[in-house]
């Protein structure tokens, strides 16, 4: 009998699907390096029909969420096909405080008279439930990138919705381990597996999940269409970061916590957010609707740009890189970003991996005693 999600936790789960259950098969998916079939099955051409390899990362991702995946050449490229679904003049509703990818994608589509954007705080759950009235898409990224702030995903995905309306939510930084968005409602939650479940910063990749008959039709001729399909080697490196994603996840979680009460008693450090702490204003969201707290955290600097530049250069442990959700931890000033200026000058971003706590905390505290003003 094969084994169906409902049957394990989802540690099992990451670790048991995505194989065949056929005698002799290789017990791991294969790389198959295929853009046609031989026909007869139904499975004729990789852009269309898939190839076995993607199909393992979308069984996987897809168990994790009950729900079906599809995935994608990267997680931009997913968000672009939920996008895609929007017929001209749509009213698309995004967060204050969202990966930048995403509200550039966001503000081109709206430059060019597709749709009209409009924003809501993260936390502004009043405002959510009001725009899920009026909006043909609400985007919803919890936690927020980078200010890590907590949606109220429950109060939202049960507010009623305009016919037909999407509710999406980018899940990057919870992970299916920590956050179900179809289960609160959602039309379709999205991953970028560049990030946690690849795991090793060596690949771009982007899953869809839905249980929705309409939206799982429309994401796959989206794909098709555009052609922003899965690269083999990038699908077969996403399914062996999934293997391992929930032991670094608990583990990078556990050393977020640590690092984020340390940070918040550090003398040259101001605000931590990290929804963990109580100090976090989405503190109590969190608990409700989140599993985990998760492995992000941002904090700003007793001092400016310089001083938070200072400590990315001085850091040796932690890399000062962006991107995250990977084994190594990573660190970026975040208002040095193009479209980011909005944010605190000296807010750090930090993408805690799953190398010792103590000596993650020796490298930090030296970085910013050693850069102080
Ligand atoms: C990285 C990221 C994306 C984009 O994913 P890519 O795989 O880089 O295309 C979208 N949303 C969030 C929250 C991200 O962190």
């Amino acid at each position: 009998m094969e084994l169906r999600p409902a049957d394990l936790t989802p540690e099992s789960w990451l670790v048991a699907a995505g194989r065949s259950p056929e005698p002799g098969a290789p017990l791991n998916v294969p790389l198959i390096p295929a853009s046609n079939f031989i026909i007869g099955s139904g499975r004729e051409y990789s852009r269309d029909d898939g190839t076995p390899t993607w199909e393992a990362l979308e069984e996987i991702i897809g168990g994790l969420e009950s729900g079906k995946a599809v995935a994608f050449a990267s997680g931009m490229a997913a968000i672009a096909a939920v996008f895609d679904q929007l017929a001209t003049g749509s009213v698309v509703v995004l967060p204050d405080d969202l990966y930048q990818g995403v509200a550039g994608l966001a503000t081109a589509g709206g430059d060019r008279g597709r749709w009209s954007v409009q924003r809501v705080a993260v936390d502004d759950t009043a405002g959510w439930i009001r725009a899920c009235g009026a909006a043909d898409l609400i985007w919803i990224e919890s936690p927020s990138n980078p200010l890590v702030t907590v949606a109220d995903l429950e109060a939202i995905g049960a507010a009623p919705r305009k016919p037909g309306a999407i509710l999406a939510v980018d899940n990057t930084f919870a992970t299916p381990l920590n956050q179900q968005p179809l289960d609160f409602g959602a039309t379709v939650s999205l991953q970028s597996a560049t990030k946690f479940i690849g795991g090793h910063s060596d690949l771009l990749s982007g899953v869809a999940t839905t249980r929705d008959d309409a939206m799982l039709r429309g994401l796959k001729k989206s794909r098709g269409l555009t052609g922003a399909t899965p690269g083999t080697f990038e699908a077969f490196l996403a399914v062996r970061g999934a293997r391992t994603l929930a032991l670094r996840f608990q583990r990078a979680q556990q050393t977020a916590m640590t690092l984020a009460e340390r940070l918040e008693k550090h003398p040259w450090v101001g605000r931590v957010r990290y929804p963990g702490l109580p100090s976090h204003p989405t503190h109590a969201t969190a608990k409700r609707v989140l599993k985990g707290f998760g492995s992000m955290l941002s904090f700003e600097l007793r001092g400016g740009a310089e001083f938070a530049d200072g400590v990315c250069r001085n850091v040796r442990l932690v890399r000062h890189a962006t991107s995250l959700g990977a084994v190594e931890s990573t660190m970026e000033r975040r208002a040095g970003i193009p479209g980011q200026e909005h944010l605190p000058p000296s807010l750090l971003r930090l993408s805690v991996g799953i190398e010792n706590a103590d000596d993650l905390w020796a490298d930090l505290d030296s970085a910013i005693r050693s850069s102080a003003p």
